[in-house]
């Protein structure tokens, strides 16, 4: 029962087959089981999920039919949960207890989802590999020696080895969908401020956005419903109605126009993962899209432009952490400023310091304007380039990573590791909505195809990477991992 998708445990949910004290029990002993080697959890919440499980089935009995109710998930170490540990991935929060719930985790609680733990992550969302988090790498269920992806890799492995029906991550330049490729799920990014980023905490507020890992876009598509919203507590949160994600999935996909960006095949990608994307680009052809280039002339500016708005607006963001509020504080300061230098020294890890670094350089009055302000301009470039192809075509669709799940301690040098969201950054840059999807598998590792959307085009999106799970099963393919029982 535990590898199915969320959609259909609710079937088995409402049918009666099992119950969510059950199923919630199976998963807590999976995750008794499999999370040491894994390392996806940080916090396992045994009793709370075992007591929602009840109040979760109570509710069914008295007719409650709420898609998600009972459901087991997990989210990610970023959202506050009122009276458990908040972590963030960093010593600094290691010993925060967030006195009330993200806008998100209440939104869930609200839905019955019954909340199984606190999964990891690379520290405040720095990473791309897992592998910053203070608590130790998550390692990938496909193959323990490789890393899961990052930043939200404890939430992809999690639901990829079943630890969790579901998970919430987040994605400010490609955490929630290079995860989701490296680790054989489903994972999508929604527009800017169509969730609100309200007990999220902050890395790069204009970039940040909250969304689903799963096993299929038919649940992405249920937990966005639950998940999309204005929030009077988040001023960037949209007041845009909230379509029913779930409504359109089976829309037919002729006429679909999908437009194929000529920078996202070109140096960099391997052979496996270009092989696998173009076979499923047939699948679409089948369906009735046809293929047309487009050119998004800036993309290689990305990842630089990002380098420079993401730190400068994290090391705003991160200045919050001084001993004095949240979290650790160091032992026996001599007088405040000795305080706040060691409580920073040592409460965040090196990649965290790299980037306050570089962004209180790019924002310092000297610099402000070489750097920070260029990065904006550029911004709007990306963004441009996206409007002009959005003329042409419905969605955009390529490779998600250039490559596959890569080994743990691969990669030392951080730019190379930047260079792991070449693909994916732009759109976040743009406020777009992106989902990757399982679409084959090279060496016995999965391979994600990344679908861009138009702004606020999630419906479209969800229905075309539907589509595609209709007719493939890329997406139930199983890791070796955990099978044995
Ligand atoms: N890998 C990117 C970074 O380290 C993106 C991380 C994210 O999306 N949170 O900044």
């Amino acid at each position: 029962m535990i590898e199915k998708t969320a959609a259909e445990l609710s079937q088995a949910l409402s049918s009666g087959v099992i119950s969510s004290v059950e199923l919630t029990q199976s998963y807590l002993d999976r995750i008794k089981k499999y999370n040491a080697e894994l390392n996806a959890y940080i916090t396992i919440c045994e009793d709370t999920a075992l007591s929602q499980a009840k109040t979760a089935d109570e509710k069914r009995a008295a007719g409650d039919s709420s898609p998600l109710l009972g459901v087991p998930l997990a989210h990610k170490d970023i959202f506050c949960t009122n009276g458990v540990t908040t972590t963030c991935g960093s010593r600094m929060l290691h010993n925060f207890v967030a006195p009330y719930d993200a806008t998100v985790v209440e939104k869930f609680n609200t839905a019955g989802a019954v909340m199984l733990g606190k999964t990891n992550m690379d520290e405040f969302a720095m990473g791309s590999s897992n592998e910053t988090s203070f608590f130790g790498p998550v390692k990938n269920p496909w193959d323990i020696k490789r890393v899961p992806g990052g930043s939200s890799g404890g939430s992809a492995a999690a639901v990829a080895a079943d630890l969790c029906a579901m998970a919430t991550g987040t994605d400010t330049g490609g955490s929630i969908r290079q995860p989701a490729a490296f680790c054989g799920i489903t994972g999508f990014k929604p527009s800017y401020g169509r969730v609100s980023r309200w007990g999220m905490i902050a890395f790069a507020s204009s970039l940040d956005q909250a969304g689903p890992l799963c096993k299929s876009a038919e649940d992405a598509a249920l937990m966005t419903n639950v998940m999309a919203g204005l929030d009077k507590k988040d001023s960037t949160s949209i007041d845009k109605p909230v379509e029913d994600y779930a409504a359109t999935l089976n829309d037919s996909l002729q006429g679909l126009k999908i437009g194929i960006p000529k920078q996202h095949f070109a140096e960099g990608l391997t052979a496996e993962v270009e092989k696998g994307i173009r076979e499923a680009l047939r699948e679409y052809e089948k369906l009735g899209a046809t293929l047309i280039e487009v050119d998004l002339p800036n993309n290689h500016l990305s990842v630089s432009a990002y380098y420079v708005v993401a730190p400068a607006e994290a090391s705003a963001n991160l200045s919050r952490y001084d001993g004095v509020r949240y979290g650790y504080r160091c032992e026996n300061p001599v007088d405040l400023d000795d305080m706040y230098k060691r409580t920073r020294s040592e409460g965040f890890g090196d990649e965290v310091k790299r980037r306050i670094l570089v962004g209180t350089y790019a924002l310092s009055a000297g610099y402000y304007d070489a750097y920070y302000r260029k990065a904006q301009k550029i911004r709007r470039l990306i963004k441009n380039d996206f409007v002009e192809a959005f003329k042409e075509v419905d969605v955009i669709v390529g490779p998600t990573s250039p490559h596959t799940a890569f080994e743990l301690g691969a990669k030392t040098d951080p730019v190379t590791m930047y260079l792991e969201d070449i693909y994916t950054i732009a759109v976040n840059l743009a406020g777009l909505p992106g989902i990757s999807i399982p679409a084959g598998l090279s060496n016995g590792l999965p391979i994600g195809m990344h679908i861009v959307g138009k702004d606020f085009g999630e419906a479209k999106l969800l229905n075309v990477a539907h589509q595609f799970q209709q007719q493939t099963d890329w997406h139930r393919q199983k890791p070796n991992f955990g099978q044995e029982g």
